[in-house]
């Protein structure tokens, strides 16, 4: 049998009645937008990442451009960040106007250099991203200690519910930066039956300005104070994710418990490279991702044997087209541009079985002949 990448109508199964009866409560009470499954959902997102406030929108991606106009960036700004993630974290600096300064990441973490994030600081810079990729957060005291100041929007859509510790304590992913930004999107580790985000901070004159942003600018119904957005969270997906969000802690657990297999499987194989986890880290494994030197070779293999996998990210943002009048080159950030050329993810979502553990290790171990 196949296994897939990720098995989204597995994990609905067991909790389908929880779901369906959430959802329906909010088409019986016909009451769409905002209301108590949004304000519940931030609630319980703020407890969760040790935050005073949340603010649910419409997307990962929204979250991240909200936050980037409540720190006031706009055109002529710079804004730091890392190549190697999802599209949105420097789509939304652009979209702000703003012109993004890609600095290279730890090629053991994939997280970005906090060292050269500093480096990289000018008159210009109003902000940094850093992005807890993979479900590791990433070094986000070093990157507010080295910020003196500039406001960090930690991009944490792949690590809601991840912690670090930090002089001792553990701290949630969202929890230390100026503004943490989560995703909903259906294959985050929390997910929604579409599109949502939310934005979790400390500062109470943050959290304003992003209420005010998400609808239209406005307080006052009909009076503006600043032209904002359309992205608020949808009460059905807030109420899918509500009932879901009992469930992340022992879903989280299980990926970590599937790493742990993949990680004794793999120990022998020279040629792969498991994940590294900071020891101060705590991964929530939005992927467990592999290195190896012939990539391509291996991905044909597992295509060839019905294992799911995947590559993220195939192009670092700095090489995008999109981002050619920006004047990044090959060689401009090489950890990113290796770690592009060597990833590969493997189905690591709570509810597989130990069959298919052993089918993603088998099919892995046989490509090295093992
Ligand atoms: C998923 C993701 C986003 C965007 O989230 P959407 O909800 O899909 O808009 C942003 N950054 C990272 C790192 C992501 O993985």
């Amino acid at each position: 049998m196949p296994v897939p990448l990720l098995d989204l109508r597995a994990q609905h199964a067991r909790i389908r009645d929880r779901v369906v009866a959430a959802m329906m409560q909010v088409v019986d009470d016909q009451a769409f937008i905002l209301g108590k499954p949004v304000s519940d959902l931030e609630a319980h997102v703020a407890a969760l990442s040790h935050t005073t406030y949340a603010v649910g929108c419409a997307s990962g991606t929204d979250a991240l451009l909200l936050s980037l106009r409540a720190v006031d960036v706009g055109a002529g700004d710079e804004v730091i960040t890392t190549p190697f993630t999802f599209f949105a974290t420097a789509g939304t600096i652009h979209n702000v106007g703003a012109r993004a300064v890609f600095v290279d990441i730890d090629p053991k973490t994939f997280n970005i250099r906090p060292d050269l994030a500093a480096a990289a600081v000018t008159s210009k810079t109003k902000a940094i991203i850093p992005v807890d990729l993979f479900g590791q957060v990433a070094s986000i005291e070093e990157v507010m200690r080295l910020a003196k100041g500039i406001p960090v929007i930690e991009d944490a859509a792949q690590s809601i519910g991840a912690r670090r510790k930090i002089d001792g304590v553990w701290r949630m992913a969202g929890e230390v930066a100026t503004i943490g930004t989560f995703s909903f999107f259906p294959s985050k580790n929390l997910g929604g039956y579409g599109d949502g985000g939310m934005m979790v901070t400390q500062d109470k004159a943050l959290y304003d300005r992003l209420m005010r942003l998400r609808t239209h600018g406005s307080v006052k119904t009909y009076f503006h104070e600043e032209v904002g957005y359309n992205s608020r969270l949808d009460a059905l997906q807030a109420a899918v994710l509500c009932a879901k969000l009992p469930f992340l802690v022992e879903w989280s657990a299980k990926r970590r418990e599937h790493a742990a297999i993949y990680d004794a499987a793999f120990a022998d194989l020279g040629d792969v490279t498991t994940p590294y986890v900071d020891p101060a880290n705590e991964s929530i494994y939005n992927q467990y991702t592999i290195r190896v030197p012939r990539r391509d070779a291996l991905k044909a293999h597992l295509a060839a044997k019905g294992i799911g996998h995947s590559v993220y990210y195939p192009l670092p943002l700095h090489l995008q087209e999109c981002f050619a009048s920006l004047g990044y080159t090959q060689g401009a950030c090489p950890e990113s541009e290796r770690a592009a050329n060597e990833v590969l993810s493997l189905p690591v979502y709570p509810e597989l079985t130990r069959a298919q553990l052993d089918d993603v290790v088998a099919a892995v171990r046989g490509f090295y002949g093992k």
